[in-house]
């Protein structure tokens, strides 16, 4: 079953409550106005994976929207009390901690905060071994934008995904699973929810890639393990600026999140996604070692 933990001053080990119940007042701005941060974690085999980047990135989002969030032990204490939680009513293979921050009804309220876990969607899973077809959608802003505007919280973990998941949804429509977003300016971005990673191999070589964060794309807390492990094992480490004729001519196309892990790209608006077999072994290997 589910577990929840709210984060309460009242309780060091954080508040164990009926996550079938219904807890929030609904004049929330977090609620009304999607103004809040968050972060998803894969537990699996007793570990939450990359806890303290996790957390870093909380903290890293927060800071953006102005919002006071618990110290960093509040959150790892509540954790511990949702997954022993989790575990004590019959667990999961792969479950989701998910940490929510939002802001409460007034400005000067501290901020409302819980932690979930729920097992993780069985879909994920099938597409690490089947991959996903993925259209490239337009993303509607140049990828120079982050840096000229910062209260667009471009590259926080926000509560306000709806465009993201609108995107799927369309991609669904148009027989697809998957979406990677191009800047106005054609330059590549971020799949909704995942980081987008090409290999390119070049005699001995193997290359891996992703999208500079410059554009204002999410830093990927797995791209960033993938690419630590990747660099011990010999690979050479590049950032964009990518464009989709990059992933036509690449050697292998991921998109990596915590969850999911390493996801490959079959096709890409319609058309074959090169998938060189012993790359995507031996990155699916060094993505299993992350802890
Ligand atoms: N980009 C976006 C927009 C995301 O929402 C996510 C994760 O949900 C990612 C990238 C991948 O981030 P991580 O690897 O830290 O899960």
């Amino acid at each position: 079953m589910s577990s929840l933990v709210f984060l309460d001053p009242a309780y060091p080990a954080g508040r164990v409550a009926d996550i079938a119940a219904a807890h929030l007042p609904v004049t929330l701005q977090g609620v009304n106005r999607g103004d809040g941060v968050f972060e998803s974690m894969l537990y699996t085999q007793q570990t939450v994976r990359k806890i303290d980047a996790h957390l870093a990135r909380l903290a890293v989002s927060a800071q953006a929207c102005d919002l006071v969030i618990p110290e960093e032990i509040s959150w790892r204490s509540a954790i511990d009390t949702a997954v022993a939680d989790f575990d004590a009513t019959g667990g999961a293979e792969e479950a989701v901690v998910k940490l929510v921050a939002m802001r409460g009804e007034h400005d000067e309220d501290p901020a409302v905060c819980w932690v979930t876990v729920t097992p993780a969607p069985s879909l994920g899973r099938q597409q690490r071994d089947s991959g996903v077809d993925v259209l490239l959608l337009d993303r509607g802003y140049d990828s120079k934008l982050a840096e000229r505007a910062p209260w667009l919280l471009m590259g926080a973990k926000t509560l306000s995904y709806a465009v993201n998941m609108a995107a799927l949804r369309y991609a669904r429509k148009h027989g697809a699973q998957e979406v990677i977003f191009t800047s106005a300016d054609g330059v590549l971005l971020e799949a909704p929810t995942a980081t987008v990673l090409l290999a390119q191999r070049d005699g001995d070589t193997k290359r891996l890639l992703t999208p500079m964060l410059e554009t204002g794309i999410l830093p990927g807390t797995t791209q960033g393990a993938i690419f630590d492990a990747a660099k011990q094992a010999g690979w050479e480490l590049g950032y964009g600026p990518l464009r989709p004729e990059d992933l036509y001519q690449a050697d292998g196309v991921w998109l990596v999140s915590s969850i999911r892990l390493l996801t490959p790209v079959r096709t890409l608006d319609a058309k074959p996604i090169r998938m060189d077999a012993e790359l995507h072994a031996q990155l699916s290997a060094l993505t299993d070692s992350i802890r």
